[in-house]
């Protein structure tokens, strides 16, 4: 694949994943960074070089860290801040630096090579350890490597970044990826984010699902796009058409009369309305003045599993209780519905040392996950139960199966959490999976709530990967089994009386909202900057359009790729 030059103006249409249309030149975000840096031994001659490079590299990530602990102390809090402490600690241990020096010097290693079989062995020996604290200080080592190998390619540690007459590191720029995954998105400060161009992603891709909270335009499924661009390529990225254009000419620019991202600014926060219940879906606990500003009325569904990949390691119970409690305050009298942490599929990091499994998606992952990891369950629960004395908690299980798996969970919880002071707790569920999706009736009988997630649910009854765009055109809810399948909860829910919303990304969408009301749903929970547009047009338009009613079939039904 080849260069495109400045001079030559080319389009490539891709999967529009978030609207809105930026124009900006490019960052190219490159997961495998440290895959092409040299890694070899140098002659006698360069051997002081090295030796000089790498005391520098060290000097570097010593101020770095020391910045960042500050930084995080002031912003987060003490305890948060002791990652990157102990992370300096590693680097000032000086039986690494007396490794590191001795391999460049004995053993005629480069800096990056030295470092990388210094740092391994340490590794090593620490993951042997019968020591659960020392054991999870070996990711930190894994970090500190990271940060080494990044200063020694003076890189900086999300980008690319070769050009760097142009380069911002990544300010005002559209980051060119090869897919973002849910961790790594939390590594990029989404604030100077113009727009993402990726190789891979579907629709309900969590990158995709940030994107559009964040406002921020975003196309996928544009592959080799790394290859063919450099940093600093200006780019026109439109989210409601698919469309990158590279190096886009006078005549282009000139089609797009609001090219910047004021042309999605947020919204005008709007009162609640009638019929409708609109709740806000909050990803960390730092975001939840958004839900508050735009009126949400509760936070729907707290993906608590994102605070893991913010902070980059697992949370303890006093941590999470923090979180807990930071969101409850803000929410006063409102509903919080915290997910039990979702991890596995595609919602995991290095940290978590997953398995290796052929097939993540149905492997190791919500409820089972849970179940699996007594110790990060216990955890959870028990900051959850210290967090109901100060607000109204629900506590919903991801992925549940069946009303077995439901019962096990609750059990759990009640049994890690029966020495802790508590308030009232609500259990309920995801209905997610289509099995539990069918055993509505048993199982909203016992269950508080539930709430439909339509990303997965979506993924699972169709068979369709929500992460890639090679078959996203099958990753839609216009199809009658689907809308027969909502009915069925929402009839059970009706039944037991027992509260049910939607909380997957469908519910944004006036016309599925609309619909999800005919079927007797009026509880949603969208992201905080989707609540105005959509509770004006539900005010506006509070019904389906009479074309639209005919059988439970209502959404336009989208052209198939081939
Ligand atoms: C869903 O699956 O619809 C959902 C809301 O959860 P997540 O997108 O976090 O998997
Ligand atoms: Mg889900």
């Amino acid at each position: 694949m080849s260069i495109i030059q400045a001079s030559a103006e080319t389009t490539f249409k891709g999967l529009p994943l978030s609207p809105g249309v930026a124009v900006a030149r490019v960052c190219l975000f490159n997961e495998r960074r440290h895959m092409s840096i040299p890694v070899g031994n140098v002659t006698d001659k360069e051997v002081r070089n090295e030796g000089d490079r790498f005391r520098k590299a060290l000097a570097l990530v010593r101020e770095k860290l020391a910045l960042l602990t500050k930084e995080v102390e002031e912003r987060v809090g003490k305890a948060e801040a002791e990652i990157f402490s102990a992370q300096r600690m590693i680097l000032e241990d000086p039986a690494l630096i007396e490794r590191v020096t001795d391999h460049i010097r004995s053993k005629n290693f480069n800096a990056e090579k030295a470092v990388i079989s210094s740092l391994d062995f340490f590794e090593e020996q620490l993951s042997q350890l019968d020591n659960a604290y020392l054991k999870e200080r070996s990711s930190d080592i894994g970090e500190v490597k990271r940060r080494m190998l990044d200063a020694l390619a003076n890189l900086n540690p999300s980008f690319q970044c070769q050009n760097d007459s142009f380069c911002q590191k990544g300010k005002n720029r559209i980051v060119i990826a090869e897919e973002l995954t849910p961790s790594l998105t939390m590594e990029l400060n989404t604030e100077f984010i113009r727009g993402f161009v990726t190789d891979r992603g579907g629709i309900a891709s969590h990158a995709a699902i940030l994107a559009r909270s964040l406002k921020i335009p975003a196309v996928s499924g544009i592959p080799g796009i790394h290859d063919m661009i450099f940093c600093g390529t200006e780019v026109l990225v439109d989210g409601d058409t698919g469309e990158v254009v590279i190096w886009p000419n006078k005549k282009t620019l000139e089609q797009y009369p609001d090219l910047r991202r004021e042309a999605v600014e947020e919204a005008r926060p709007v009162d609640p309305i009638a019929g409708l219940k609109v709740l806000a879906n909050l990803s960390l606990a730092k975001k939840v003045k958004e839900a508050v500003d735009h009126k949400a009325e509760g936070i729907g569904l707290y993906r608590t599993e994102f605070e893991f990949f913010a902070a980059g390691e697992i949370l303890r119970e006093k941590e999470q209780y923090a979180l807990y409690l930071e969101v409850l305050r803000a929410m006063k009298d409102k509903p919080v519905y915290f997910r039990m942490l979702d991890l596995g599929g595609d919602k995991t990091a290095d940290f978590l040392k997953p398995p290796k499994e052929q097939n993540p998606v149905l492997g190791f992952r919500g409820s089972r996950f849970l179940l699996g990891h007594p110790e990060l369950f216990r955890d959870q629960a028990r900051a959850l139960a210290r967090a109901s004395k100060h607000g109204r908690v629900h506590v919903m299980y991801p992925m549940v199966i069946d009303l077995e798996q439901f019962r096990k969970l609750k059990k759990n919880f009640e049994e890690v959490t029966a020495d802790v002071p508590q308030g009232e707790i609500k259990h309920g569920l995801m209905f997610e999976v289509p099995s539990a999706c069918l055993d509505a009736d048993e199982i909203l009988k016992e269950a508080d709530f539930g709430s439909i997630g339509t990303n997965d649910l979506i993924q699972y009854l169709f068979a369709v990967d929500r992460d890639n765009e090679l078959v996203a055109y099958d990753h839609h809810p216009d199809r009658k089994v689907f809308w027969q399948l909502i009915h069925h909860v929402a009839s059970a829910a009706k039944k037991h009386h027992k509260p049910l919303s939607i909380c997957g990304e469908l519910a944004s969408n006036p016309v599925y909202a609309r619909k999800l009301i005919m079927a007797g749903i009026h509880t949603v929970s969208v992201s905080a900057k989707a609540i105005p547009r959509l509770r004006i047009a539900i005010k506006n338009k509070p019904k389906l359009a009479k074309k639209r009613t005919s059988g439970l079939l209502g959404g336009k039904k989208k052209k198939s790729k081939g």
